[in-house]
């Protein structure tokens, strides 16, 4: 399940929240019961992994002159 972190605009903590995508946009409240809450975009960890890995880029080496255009 994603993982979204909010960011509250009362008393400034961040908190995490584990919900699904469904629900993604949904406001939540603080730990502290302040709803006056804000999603940060940053943080949507799949898997629970390492977190800071960004998603594998396509394979380097072959590019244009792999073999398979001629050129
Ligand atoms: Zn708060």
């Amino acid at each position: 399940m994603p993982r979204y972190e909010f960011r509250c605009r009362a008393c400034g903590d961040t908190f995490e929240v584990n919900r699904p995508m469904s629900e993604a946009s949904a406001p939540s409240a603080c730990p502290q019961g302040h709803a006056d809450t804000v999603k940060l975009l940053s943080t949507v960890a799949f898997n629970g992994g390492g977190g800071t890995a960004p998603r594998p880029a396509a394979p380097a080496g072959g590019g244009c002159c792999g073999g398979a255009c001629g050129c």
